[in-house]
């Protein structure tokens, strides 16, 4: 497949792989946002959560946590900024699943992931439960 990422995955291109398990890898970002910022993505090909199935979700998170770790403890982290650009609206430039885990930095001059967005609804908070609760 034409993905740079299953590609990555497979190690026909390099990167700078931080972790591997049996169902993912974890490597650093070509541009960086903070030092050790690192891409996870699951091996097999799936453009984003809802393609994955069964326990494809929790090894992806497992690797998550175990990456965390792992830069907390390497790197001195203070913190996390962990999110997955979710599609073309919201600024997926991949097609290729990928969880970033940016470290986070005492004085790093960052914020928090609410700058993402601001587009808060007309109706109200319960208004909108409602509707979402009416499909379950
Ligand atoms: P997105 O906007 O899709 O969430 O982010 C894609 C990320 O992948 C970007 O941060 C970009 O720097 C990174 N990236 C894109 N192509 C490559 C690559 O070939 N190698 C590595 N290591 N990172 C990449
Ligand atoms: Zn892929």
């Amino acid at each position: 497949m034409e993905c740079i990422f299953c590609k990555i995955a497979r190690k026909e291109i390099p990167a700078q792989v931080i972790y591997e398990d049996m169902h993912a890898v974890g490597f650093l970002d070509r541009d960086p946002r903070a030092a050790g910022h690192t891409l996870i993505v699951p091996n097999r090909h799936a453009e984003t959560i809802l393609d994955l199935q069964g326990g494809e979700v929790g090894t992806l998170f497992s690797a998550v946590r175990e990456i965390t770790a792992l830069l907390k403890k390497s790197l001195h982290a203070d913190g996390f900024t962990i999110g997955i650009n979710h599609g073309v609206v919201a600024g997926q430039a991949v097609s290729h699943l990928h969880v970033h885990v940016i470290p986070r930095f005492m004085g790093d001059h960052g914020t928090s992931i609410h700058a993402v967005i601001t587009n808060p609804p007309a109706e109200s908070v319960e208004a909108i439960a409602k509707k979402i609760m009416a499909l379950n």
